[in-house]
């Protein structure tokens, strides 16, 4: 099922995105993680793609073992990121063929050693023209691209950016997928904001429960520098050690995801990490189970 559909099908959609296993030993505990989340009835599920384009195909196997297991709708992430055009083409063609009919469409980050992004030759220099690449030689496909409640760090003008946001769903994008936040009122203030510029597709927001002290900090470089609330840090800081920073972490995605859905959100999307306990927990203190969903 496309995900503009569901959206507009569901209330609220719950959507819970998995990374690729690094290693093929991990492959085990994701598909135990994959398993264990099913009975909360997603909406959907999201594959991640490495950083670099460096899990291509490993994204792939994942995309297609989940539908092909579970039945359940997946989204692939696709970057433009390293690939040409014929690459991303040859990409595209084998998701359609395996029925795969959902994709985030990304940038990507530039590499570690590299300060700027630069346009592979041959390829997308931003992730506008990758949705409309898709738009225009896969017009059925679904396609989600990534918005930034706080601002994208190379982006410091916050105006300009949100002009690029429309840029990308004037391209065809049919529904954004936000960078995680911990404060609602971040969120909320950046959906006005798209409103204001026109931009009248589905925010779905991005929620990460913080599981580890170093995970926090590391999230934050890897956001571009989330804002991480005092309330927050202090409550981390007093965790005597991870285990109760992971409970610190789910109480309080547990209240951001209450006060959402209390706000009438269109999706939220819960970056798991590949792990399952915390969304679990989530859902279970709200009140929800098998496909419930929250009305
Ligand atoms: C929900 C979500 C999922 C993600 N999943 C992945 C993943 O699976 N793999 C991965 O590698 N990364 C992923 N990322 C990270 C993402 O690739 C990076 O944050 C990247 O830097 C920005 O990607 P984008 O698609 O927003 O790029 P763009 O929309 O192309 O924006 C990139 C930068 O360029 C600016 N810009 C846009 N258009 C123009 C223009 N016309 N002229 C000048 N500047 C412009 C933007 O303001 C921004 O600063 C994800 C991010 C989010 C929020």
């Amino acid at each position: 099922m496309l995900v503009k559909d569901l959206l507009n099908k569901e209330k609220t959609t719950f959507s819970f995105e998995f990374f690729p296993p690094r290693k093929d030993e991990d492959a085990d505990r994701l598909l135990n993680t994959i398993s264990n989340l099913m009975p909360l009835g997603p909406s959907y599920v999201s594959v991640t793609y490495g950083a670099g384009g460096t899990t291509r195909h490993r994204t792939h196997d994942l995309v297609v073992h989940v539908r092909e297991q579970t039945n359940i709708t997946v989204v692939s992430h696709l970057t433009c990121v390293g690939s040409t055009r014929s690459e991303i083409h040859d990409i595209l063609e084998k998701y359609q063929a395996a029925g795969i009919e959902n994709i985030l469409a990304l940038r990507g980050d530039p590499p570690k050693n590299q300060k700027d992004f630069i346009e592979p030759a041959d390829g997308f220099s931003y992730a506008t023209e990758l949705v409309h690449y898709i738009k225009k030689h896969f017009p059925k496909m679904c396609v989600g691209v990534a918005g930034f409640p706080e601002g994208h760090p190379a982006t410091p003008n916050r105006l300009q950016e949100i002009e690029y946001l429309k840029e990308k769903v004037d391209a065809g994008a049919d529904y954004i997928v936000s960078q995680l936040f911990f404060e609602n009122r971040d969120f909320y203030d950046y959906c006005e904001r798209c409103e204001i510029a026109g931009i009248h597709v589905p925010n779905i927001a991005g929620i990460m429960p913080v599981s580890t002290k170093h995970g926090l900090i590391r999230t934050a470089e890897l956001a571009g520098g989330a804002r991480i609330p005092a309330r927050l840090l202090k409550a981390v800081h007093r965790a005597e050690n991870d285990k109760f920073v992971e409970k610190v972490g789910i109480h309080w995605a547990t209240e951001q995801v209450r006060d959402l859905v209390h706000n009438n959100v269109r999706g939220i999307q819960f970056f798991t990490l590949n792990s399952s306990l915390a969304t679990l927990e989530i859902f279970n203190s709200l009140g929800v189970s098998h496909s419930t969903q929250l009305r």
